[in-house]
């Protein structure tokens, strides 16, 4: 599973639309592969309601809650 390009919101530090998706809790094997291919960012098992989820690659900003993501990751 992979988010589609469209899907990523641009970065409101840069612009840029290359957010990758920080990702909470233990990682299952499939998380840790898409995280080694660059494709999500593992969080850590530490979860918050006010944590960031998109990473931008670009300038390493860090925004959104994890409380607004409307979207639960499984993989
Ligand atoms: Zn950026």
């Amino acid at each position: 599973m992979r988010p589609r390009s469209e899907e990523r919101p641009a970065c409101p530090n840069c612009g840029a639309r290359q957010a990758i998706p920080i990702l909470y809790g233990l990682p299952s094997p499939a998380m840790q592969e898409a995280a080694d291919r660059g494709e999500i960012v593992l969080g850590g098992c530490v979860i918050a309601p006010e944590f960031p989820i998109w990473l931008c690659p670009v300038c390493e900003h860090r925004w959104g809650r994890l409380i607004d993501r409307e979207k639960h990751w499984e993989m």
